[in-house]
C-alpha cells in the first residue's frame, strides 16, 4: 500500500517521486520504461541552468535522483487498468500487466505520450539526424539550413511559422487538398517569404547519405508523380498520442485524448492527479513536465492531509 502511486517514468514522474518522497511517505513508481521519451532524444539544449545534456544521460541523472529516496521503483512494469478510491479517502487500485494489483491512497498518472510517425523508410534511421519532432527543441540545429515540415494542421502550421524565422527555407506538405489549421495561423504562413505550402503531398521517403538527412520524396497525389526536395531536416507534425488508452471510461480525458486536469493537476476522480505530455497542459517540454509532476505531488499530499484520519 502506497501514498502516492507515480505511473510513469518520465521527467514528470520522477519529479513527481522525488517531491513525494521527500516528504517521508510511502512512494513508489511504475514505469513501463523509466527515462521515457528523455531515452529517445539526443541533444537537449534547453533544459534550464544545463545548456546542454544528452537524452540518455539525462534518463539516468534521472533514475539516480529518485533512488537517493526511498522509492519503490518498479520498472519494465505496464499500468493497464485503473480503478479510483469508491469513497473519498478510500484506495484507489491500480492492475499491471503482470497481473499484480497495487493500492494507493493517491496516484500521480505521467504516462506521457508519443509522436505520430509517418511511417516511411528513412525515417527512424534518420530519427535525431534531420528528422525531428519537436520544434520548440530542435529548430535552433536547423539554423540557416532547409526544412520541411509534415503535416497542415495547427501543429504543423504553428511549426513553419515558427521555424521561418530560424531557418533558411521551409516547406509544408499537406497530405490533404487544404490545410487544417486555423484561417489566421493561415494567413500569417502565407504572408512569410520563405515558406513554400504543397498540398495534396504525401511523403513516402527519406533520404540521407547514411549519416544524416539530405532530402525527401513525396508523391504528389493529383498528378501521381513523385518528386524530390534537398533539405537538411524534416519536421514531423502529425500527431501527439498521449499514453491514455488505458484510463479511457475512468477519468475524464479531452477529445485528443489527454487527461484533463485543473491547475493543480487534479483529475475528475478524487484522490487521482496527473501531470505531463499526457495531460491537457499546453506544451509538452521536459522542464514543463517536472514542473508539472512536482506540482501533482504536492497536490497528492495536501490531498493526503486533509483526508487522512489520526
Ligand atoms: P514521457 O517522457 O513520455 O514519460 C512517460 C513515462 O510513462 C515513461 O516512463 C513510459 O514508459 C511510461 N508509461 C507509459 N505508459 C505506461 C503505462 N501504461 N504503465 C506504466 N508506465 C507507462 N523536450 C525538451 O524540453 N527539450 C528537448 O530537447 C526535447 N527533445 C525531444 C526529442 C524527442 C525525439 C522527443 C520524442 C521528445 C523531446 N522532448 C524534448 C519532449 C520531452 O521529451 C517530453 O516533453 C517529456 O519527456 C515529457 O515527460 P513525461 O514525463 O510527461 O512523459
Amino acid at each position: 500500500e502506497f501514498d502516492v502511486l507515480v505511473i510513469g517514468g518520465g521527467p514528470a514522474g520522477a519529479a513527481a517521486a522525488i517531491y513525494a518522497a521527500r516528504k517521508g511517505i510511502r512512494t513508489g513508481v511504475v514505469a513501463e520504461r523509466f527515462g521515457g521519451q528523455v531515452l529517445d532524444t539526443m541533444a537537449i539544449e534547453n533544459f534550464i541552468s544545463v545548456s546542454h545534456t544528452e537524452g540518455p544521460k539525462l534518463a539516468t541523472a534521472l533514475e539516480q535522483h529518485v533512488k537517493d529516496y526511498d522509492v519503490d521503483i518498479m520498472n519494465l512494469q505496464k499500468a493497464t487498468k485503473l480503478i479510483p478510491a469508491s469513497e473519498p479517502g478510500g484506495l484507489a487500485e491500480v492492475r499491471l500487466e503482470s497481473g499484480a494489483a497495487l493500492r494507493a491512497r493517491t496516484v500521480v498518472i505521467s504516462t506521457g505520450a508519443r509522436w505520430r510517425q509517418m511511417g516511411v523508410p528513412g525515417e527512424d534511421q534518420y530519427r535525431n539526424k534531420g528528422v525531428a519532432y519537436c520544434p520548440h527543441c530542435d529548430g535552433p540545429l536547423f539554423k540557416g539550413k532547409r526544412t520541411a515540415v509534415i503535416g497542415g494542421g495547427n501543429s504543423g502550421v504553428e511549426a513553419a511559422i515558427d521555424l521561418a524565422g530560424i531557418v533558411a527555407h521551409v516547406t509544408l506538405l499537406e497530405f490533404a487538398p487544404e490545410l487544417r489549421a486555423d484561417a489566421v495561423l493561415q494567413r500569417k504562413l502565407y504572408s512569410l517569404p520563405n515558406v513554400t505550402v504543397i498540398t495534396n503531398a504525401q511523403t513516402t521517403e527519406v533520404l540521407g547519405d547514411g549519416d544524416k538527412v539530405t532530402g525527401l520524396v513525396y508523391k504528389d497525389r493529383i498528378h501521381d508523380t513523385l518528386h524530390t526536395i534537398e533539405l537538411e531536416g524534416i519536421f514531423v507534425q502529425i500527431g501527439l498520442l498521449p499514453n491514455t488508452e488505458w484510463l479511457k471510461g475512468t477519468i475524464n480525458l479531452s477529445p485528443r485524448g489527454e487527461i484533463e486536469i485543473n491547475d493543480r493537476g487534479e483529475t475528475s476522480a478524487h484522490g487521482i492527479f496527473a501531470a505531463g505530455d499526457a495531460t491537457t497542459v499546453p506544451y509538452k517540454q521536459i522542464v514543463i513536465a517536472m514542473g508539472e509532476g512536482s506540482k501533482a505531488a504536492l497536490s497528492a499530499f495536501d490531498h493526503l492531509i486533509r483526508t487522512s484520519v489520526p
